[in-house]
């Protein structure tokens, strides 16, 4: 896990009990022109430029009260600095969920997962965090309080808060409070693994399995090393280079019953290819695998590529002709790769990252995010974030309103 000193210049940190607090701390901050860098659970703050000027640390750590729970409503009001896992309890109780996987669960905040946007396999089936938070309450960089949304779902007018918020790495407002709308926890779950012969494969299964009358949950090409002691994978990394398919299907028993029969059917022909469904205590494995992956252990670089589907394949190509050993998680059909490599030079910032992966990744209409990096390598915001987009002078704009002195995170997301 990342120390709060390692990216951050933080001359002190403080952790308000509540979030009048919260506000009065950034109140002080602006009077003073102090830098504010907001922190949850602290598991990402290498994700971003490293912090360039010192300033102070403002914890959401002791925001994590659940404020309401209507559960017959399917909605629920938290404070922002509750870790996933308390918030998963709270909601097993009732049989229900927020279905976003998120590495480190124990430690990692909903303020944290809200301010990085990032989001794991149940994508494809389930949709992101944002589609989720229905109601935000929030401190921009003056100190002043404000809420988007509400805590019912349909609620929205004017302007929509929540929406912007997710994704702004804390360089708009520090999250206080926030309403969630949750769904129930399926009866049954259960993957379908085959092994890809070649990257073309992968593809067109892909591209298949988008057609088809079942709806996964998740649809995972799994390719590298870090996938070899996965339970149920019909063969071991160096035999299988393309790597593997992973299908999640959840539901009723009845309901996941019929579709593994038809994913069975539809993956096996027409090559014959032997299909592995997985029981529940694999399941549950690969579930946890899936999620840890992008934060597990410590690597040169780590990248998130978010490209077209139709493009992934390539890009698994390319990166793993750079690196052999590099291991793949894609959430292929919402066209996402996170890379960890093995290896990673600081010249191969120009020549890899720079030349040959980001301009891919946009002529698929996507980009390329560095999740974590070595410091030593010591990445550009070019590196990092691959440039601003055409959206730049807006965001500029949206920047000045909700922060008008800069302070929140400065220089850490896309904008210097
Ligand atoms: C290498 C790596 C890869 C990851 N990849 C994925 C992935 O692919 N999918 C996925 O679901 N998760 C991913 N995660 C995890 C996810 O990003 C974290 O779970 C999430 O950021 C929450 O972490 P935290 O509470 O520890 O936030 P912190 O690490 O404390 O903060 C992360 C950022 O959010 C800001 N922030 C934190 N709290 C608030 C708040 N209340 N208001 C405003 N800003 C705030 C901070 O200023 C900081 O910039 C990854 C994590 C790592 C380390």
């Amino acid at each position: 896990m990342a120390s709060v000193s390692d990216p951050l210049l933080l001359e002190e940190t403080f952790s308000p009990e509540s979030q009048e607090a919260v506000a009065q701390c950034v109140r002080d901050a602006y009077e003073s022109n102090t830098p504010v860098y907001p922190l949850g659970g602290e598991t990402s703050l290498d994700y971003g430029c490293s912090a360039q000027m010192p300033g102070i640390g403002l914890s959401t750590r002791g925001l994590n009260r659940v404020v309401d729970y209507p559960s017959r409503d399917m909605t629920i009001t938290v404070e922002a600095g509750i870790t996933m896992e308390s918030l998963r309890r709270q909601l097993e109780a009732q049989r229900q969920r927020l279905p976003i996987d998120v590495p480190q669960a124990a430690q990692a905040t909903l303020g944290g997962v809200l301010a990085t946007a990032c989001d794991g396999p149940r994508r494809f089936g389930c949709g992101t965090i944002r589609d989720y938070t229905i109601g935000i309450t929030a401190v921009d960089g003056r100190g002043t309080m404000f809420r988007g949304g509400g805590r019912v779902v349909k609620n929205v007018a004017g302007y929509d808060f929540c929406k912007l918020l997710v994704g702004s790495l804390g360089t708009l407002a520090t999250i206080v409070q926030v309403t969630l709308k949750v769904v129930p926890i399926p009866e049954a779950s259960r993957f379908v693994v085959q092994r890809l012969n070649s990257h073309a494969e992968g593809e067109q299964r892909v591209a298949e399995l988008l057609q088809a009358e079942v709806t996964p949950t998740a649809i995972e090409w799994l390719v590298g090393p870090a996938w070899n002691d996965l339970p149920a994978l019909p063969s071991s990394a160096d035999d299988t280079p393309a790597g593997w398919l992973v299908v999640a299907v959840e539901g009723t028993q009845t309901e996941v019953d019929w579709m593994t029969e038809r994913l069975v059917q539809r993956l096996a022909s027409p090559t014959g290819q032997q299909v592995v469904q997985t029981t529940s205590e694999q399941t549950a494995t690969i579930w946890q695998r899936l999620s840890e992956f992008p934060a597990a252990e410590k690597h040169p670089l780590v990248l998130r590529a978010t490209v077209l589907s139709s493009a992934v394949a390539d890009l698994i190509e390319a990166f793993r002709q750079y690196d052999p050993q590099c291991s793949i998680q894609s959430h292929a059909a919402n066209g996402i790769v996170l890379a960890r490599f093995s290896k990673f030079e600081p010249a191969d910032i120009a020549q890899q990252l720079i030349a040959r992966w980001q301009p891919m990744a946009r002529q698929a209409s996507g980009h390329v995010v560095v999740l974590s990096a070595d410091p030593s390598l010591g990445l550009t915001r070019q590196a990092i974030w691959g440039g601003a987009g055409d959206d730049w002078p807006l965001m500029q704009t949206v920047k000045q309103q909700f922060d008008p002195k800069g302070l929140l995170n400065p220089g850490r997301f896309v904008l210097p």
